[in-house]
């Protein structure tokens, strides 16, 4: 594993906000330039046989992508960080700590794709997954059988924000040697860090709120020790899926604003939310600010806001297509986490490879709409939806 020191390392802990725009390795040592550069190489001069330098070939490790590395890890407080070239292939590489006989618990409602990767991938080599309502510690507690090795938990899961109690799933696993796994996705580290929680790693599509911009698909993992870091590496090297230089760059610069963007993301969110709970034409608002909704008293606990992530349930006197026709400046995309608001349909979308029967019981119904608020003035987000809601209704 790559542990060079050449750059200027950063010792001393320092508040999020400072962090996310000096963590990692900041800037470059050699010429002063304080944006670190893109180290486009493929391999790296040995100055003789038998004695490469700190870098051999960019797969095993690039500076640019170590930078974002060590910034994630230091951000999410663990001790080593990795990147991959998208959520889905971090989320493949820890799923690859297992071996087949090995069972791995998933929340409920998980990202479509991490449900299909299990299900249509890993099941085919002998890793076998059971679907578990990870906000019950109970239920998890029945489910905790001799040959579970991981519990994967999205919290708030997407798309209806299901909170789970990070600490509490921890404990249960611990006591049975047993891995949490969280994807920390719809929170970042400036929300929530699940790894002081109790969690052993942390994955991210870092192509939502960490790049920000929806002009990278990235994937990060942080692990809490040497020993999982080591077998993660072992992992990224051997399989490959590895982050590019250039989208590391823009992964780092992304996240020197995240801090400022979540506020402002959440402002919006918190507008919105109000304005459709007020809406005739909303039957239901899923989010984890409301006091009522269901775990916001954990959820509160475990982070320092609600995010930017809002569901709801369109009533029956309302067309949904015709919702989607007329979003204004809502993006009608897959996707979340950027500076644009960016609306979707999980049913048909995000989450279509998850079997009718299993999305009918967990809720993600035909009417259920999800949006991404975006950093736009959010009056115009709400004016926005009053326009789709009155070309919509029937
Ligand atoms: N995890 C969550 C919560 C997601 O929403 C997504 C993508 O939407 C992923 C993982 C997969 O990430 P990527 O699209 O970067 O592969």
């Amino acid at each position: 594993m790559n542990n060079h020191t050449s750059q200027k390392e950063n010792a001393t802990v320092r508040s999020l906000n400072t962090q996310l725009v000096h963590g990692g390795i900041d800037g470059d040592e050699r010429t002063g330039a304080v944006s670190i550069p893109i180290y486009q190489t493929t391999t790296y001069r040995q100055m003789s046989l038998g004695h490469p330098g700190d870098y051999e070939y960019s797969r095993t490790g690039n500076p640019t992508r170590e930078a974002l590395e060590k910034l994630i890890a230091e951000l999410e407080v663990g001790t080593h960080g990795f990147a991959f070239a998208s959520g889905m292939a971090a989320i493949t590489a820890v799923l690859f700590l297992f071996s087949a006989g090995d069972k791995i618990l998933i929340s409920n409602n998980v990202y479509g794709g991490t449900f299909r990767v299990l299900d249509k991938v890993f099941s085919r080599f002998g890793l076998n997954y059971d679907i578990v309502d990870t906000s019950s510690l109970k239920e998890v507690e029945e489910h905790l059988t001799e040959d579970v090795k991981g519990i994967f938990v999205e919290t708030p899961a997407n798309p209806l924000l299901t909170i789970t109690d990070i600490r509490g799933v921890a404990k249960l696993a611990k006591n049975k040697n047993v891995l949490t796994i969280v994807d920390n996705t719809f929170m970042t580290p400036c929300l929530q860090r699940p790894i002081t929680l109790g969690a052993d790693i942390v994955v991210h599509s870092a192509t939502k709120y960490l790049a920000g911009h929806s002009d990278v698909i990235a994937g990060l993992v942080v692990v809490n020790n040497v020993e999982l870091a080591e077998k993660l590496h072992f992992i990224q090297n051997a399989t490959g899926g590895i982050l590019q230089p250039w989208d590391s760059w823009l992964t780092i610069r992304g996240i020197k604003t995240l801090g400022i963007r979540m506020e402002k993301h959440q402002e919006g969110a918190r507008f919105v939310t109000s304005f459709l709970q007020e809406n005739p034409a909303v039957r239901r608002v899923f989010y984890p600010g409301l006091t009522d909704f269901p775990g916001s008293d954990i959820h509160e606990k475990q982070a320092n806001g609600p995010g930017a992530m809002i569901s709801f349930i369109l009533r029956d006197e309302y067309d949904i297509k015709r919702f989607f026709e007329n979003t204004g400046i809502i993006t009608l995309a897959e996707s979340l986490g950027g500076v644009e608001s960016l609306i979707s349909h999980p049913a048909s979308m995000t989450h279509a490879s998850i079997p009718l029967f299993l999305r009918q019981k967990v809720g993600i119904t035909d009417r259920l709409i999800r949006l991404s608020v975006g950093i736009e003035d959010k009056r115009d987000v709400v004016r926005s939806l009053t326009d789709a809601f009155s070309y919509a209704r029937m």
